[in-house]
């Protein structure tokens, strides 16, 4: 196995500096700039009034909570077109905005929401590998701000957040187990992982395939370790984030 310098020096199973910055949208419910090292993704959180009408129809109770998800056009290097432009959403921001409504209504008790959309609006501003793990990340921190409004202007009775949730990716590149990859190593790494847990410790969704490559019972299993383990750390990071800027307000 050759050993792999990682950018800055990181050891392999360490994430990138992790940092939020809050109320980056100000007119958004609550909101966040989330970083994972040069990956940068604004998350928004809008509530609004209603639920979709095949709620209605079907006599679904309780909110709705659906997820958006666009790459900026100069989130990377090359300038990459809006979908709109293209006419069409293409399959990869299709995937990712699914897999962030997924991640996000594991935390979210809908029945508390009301007859309410949340709104859950991910933007890459710079893509550097990872851009679903952080917007998930984000798009959890966020949420909180924004029922945390809704909480303090009394339109919310009860917090519909049932716990937290975070992603991260893992991944085997030159047969050396990484965790949280950047462009680069994802680009080129053999198997990837992109896990989702919540902060109790309980998975919301593991996608892993091998690029081009396999991977062992073991590895697998190293792998959902790793990713565990830069979990834990996002969990703990997004909680003191929180409680210092709950505090603030
Ligand atoms: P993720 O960002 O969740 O890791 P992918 O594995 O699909 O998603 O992409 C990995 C990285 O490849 C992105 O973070 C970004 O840096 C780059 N990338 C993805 N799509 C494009 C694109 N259309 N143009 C340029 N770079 C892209």
């Amino acid at each position: 196995m050759a050993t792999f310098e990682r950018t800055g020096g990181r050891r392999p199973d360490e994430l990138r500096p992790i940092s939020f910055e809050a109320n980056f949208a100000p007119h958004a419910t609550g909101s966040v700039l989330v970083r994972y090292g040069s990956t940068q993704v604004i998350c928004a959180a809008t509530i609004e009034p209603g639920v979709p009408t095949w709620m209605k129809q079907q006599g679904v109770k309780g909110g709705w909570l659906t997820a958006e998800y666009s790459m900026l056009p100069y989130s990377t290097h090359e300038r990459k077109a809006r979908d709109i432009n293209k006419g069409r959403l293409d399959g990869r921001t299709v995937e990712i905005q699914r897999l962030i409504g997924r991640s996000l209504r594991a935390a979210v008790d809908l029945d508390k929401l009301g007859q309410n959309t949340l709104w859950l609006d991910c933007d890459v501003l710079q893509a550097d590998g990872g851009t679903r793990t952080a917007a998930i990340t984000g798009a959890y921190v966020a949420a909180r701000l924004a029922v945390q409004k809704l909480l303090d202007g009394g339109r919310l009775r009860e917090s519909p957040l049932i716990d937290s949730v975070a992603a991260v990716s893992a991944g085997l590149f030159g047969g050396n187990l990484l965790l949280d990859l950047a462009y680069l190593e994802d680009k080129d790494a053999e198997v990837d992982f992109n896990v989702v847990m919540t902060g109790q410790g309980r998975f919301v969704e593991v996608q892993g395939s091998g690029e081009e490559s396999t991977f062992s019972q073991e590895q697998l299993g190293n792998l959902i370790a790793l990713a565990q383990k830069g979990l834990r750390e996002l969990s703990a990071l997004q909680a003191a984030f929180l409680a210092r800027q709950l505090l603030a307000t």
